[in-house]
């Protein structure tokens, strides 16, 4: 018997860490249907070993089981052939779910009787910790498979692989792919999807797989395996149109995107695009801009997609078109910036220009959703983890990163979630002693707290009473 098991993974596009459920766990189960494969998560494989009780808190490296320990032990007894789905290559901080990394699949796995296969973007490498080598050394699994076979294969195991979701027992929102590649010639120099062929799937194909999703439970999803959404088919307003209609037709709860290239948002067909996704898609939309650096200097030196003027005239124009608030409490569709460390030609001088740009857009009364600030994994391969630079500025990460996040991001999230604020929806999903934290399913959702023991699991409707650092403070209201 065939096993999936998942220790989630996390990519510039796409990501499969709970509550998300990522591609590779539902085309390897479509490539596998008729052996009936079963689906466990690392956090039911961590289940099996004895494990210290946390008594006021959820223990979030077995939040997320789908089944008890004796079905998984017998589940793991049973099987020939087990399919490790494993790799993050942005590593981000996540609020219930802990990934599984190579030392621990060696430390849990090493002596079980089967042929292991490990799937997914941990064959490059994988690292839980930005700034650090990613871990490799692949001698526990016997192969690695690939599922990027071309799309016809693809979309054939995405619709039967949306039978995975059945044996899962909690509430997910599933990442779509509509392509892979980079649509531009030369590739920024920390990026491995620059190194795939670029094809996108037929809008067609991903309506059946949405279809075979719905039917199966799934009610949220997320147009998150792309590294542009805006570029499906080379940014053509109608085919975004055909997709984003469809999808809007069969009623999820939850539809979002995810990483958008800013120069093609600002044009007079990323302005289009941007009306479409703000007509068929749900509230609390973001698009995540991969800007990595203000400075035109590391712009250069990486080869980096835009200019800060761009990127400013496409935080502008989401804002103007998406700024209202959505029935979900949330604005409707805001504009997001990750800012990437490490990268080549980085100075002193670097944060002043992140600074300027960000305060600019503070000054002019713009939101941003959320500023994601990381430092790079230099991965082999790239022309970045080929030849790393030697930086100085390593040891500034931390105080650059506390002075974004105490004079913009906490300035920005005050105006994005004002005090007062209804936020319908919020599914609670851990505690911490008296306090529960819970989010709203979809893009990079604010994490809401709440002083009170809440029931985890139920969706609640939550007023804004106040805002920290990056996360709201809240207490339950009526619907
Ligand atoms: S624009 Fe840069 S980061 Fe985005 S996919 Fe292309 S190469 Fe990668």
């Amino acid at each position: 018997m065939p096993t999936i098991l998942d220790c989630y993974t996390d990519e510039p596009s796409g990501l499969g860490v709970p509550p998300y459920l990522g591609v590779y766990p539902r085309y390897v189960y479509g490539r596998l249907v008729y052996d009936k494969p079963k689906y466990l998560t690392i956090d039911d494989l961590r289940n099996t070993q004895p494990r210290k009780q946390l008594k006021h808190k959820t223990d979030i490296a077995v939040k997320n089981l789908t089944r008890s320990q004796e079905e998984t032990l017998k589940i793991l007894d049973e099987t020939r052939t087990l399919y490790i789905i494993a790799g993050v290559h942005t590593p981000g901080k996540y609020l219930s779910a802990i990934p599984g990394s190579l030392g621990e699949l060696n430390r849990l796995l090493s002596t079980l009787k089967c042929e292991k296969v490990l799937v997914g973007p941990a064959a490059k490498g994988t690292q839980l910790h930005g700034g650090k080598r990613p871990e490799t050394g692949l001698e526990l699994f016997d192969r690695v498979e690939s599922v990027e076979e071309n799309y016809t294969k693809i979309n054939n195991y995405a619709v039967d692989g949306a039978r995975v979701a059945k044996q899962i027992p909690y509430p997910v929102i599933a990442e779509i792919e509509t392509g892979r590649g980079c649509p531009r010639r030369e590739h920024c120099s920390f990026c491995m999807e620059g190194m795939k062929r670029l094809e996108h799937r037929d809008s067609r194909e991903i309506l059946n797989e949405l279809g075979a999703l719905k039917e199966h439970g799934i009610q949220n999803i997320r147009f998150g395996r792309q590294s542009c959404f805006y570029s499906y088919k080379g940014c053509r307003p109608n085919e975004t149109e055909k997709l984003l209609k469809g999808a809007s037709r069969l009623g999820f709860k939850v539809i979002h995107i995810d990483n958008a290239n800013p120069a093609i948002v600002d044009t007079s067909k990323g302005e289009r695009i941007t009306e479409l996704i703000v007509e068929y898609c749900t509230p609390g939309n973001v698009a995540a801009f991969g800007v990595e650096s203000f400075d035109e200097n590391v712009q250069i030196d990486n080869c980096l997609n835009t200019d800060s003027n761009t990127v400013f005239e496409a935080v502008k124009q989401i804002n103007r078109l998406g700024g209202e608030r959505g029935d979900n409490g949330m604005p409707k569709f805001l504009p997001g910036i990750n800012i990437l460390h490490g990268l080549r030609g980085e100075t002193k001088k670097t944060h002043d220009e992140n600074m300027k740009w960000l305060k600019k857009m503070l000054d002019e009364d713009l939101m941003l959703r959320r500023i994601n600030i990381r430092q790079v994994v230099r991965f082999p391969g790239t022309p970045l983890g080929d030849n790393p630079p030697k930086l100085k500025t390593r040891r500034y990460y931390y105080s650059w990163r506390r002075q974004i996040r105490t004079e913009i991001d906490h300035e920005m999230l005050k105006r994005v979630a004002p005090v007062g604020t209804i936020i319908r929806d919020v599914r609670m999903e851990v505690k911490d002693g008296k306090n529960t934290f819970g989010r709203q399913f979809g893009s990079y959702p604010l994490i809401a707290g709440v002083k009170q023991e809440l029931e985890l699991g139920k969706p609640y409707s939550l007023e804004v009473t106040g805002h920290m650092l990056r996360s709201l403070v809240c207490q339950p209201c009526n619907p």
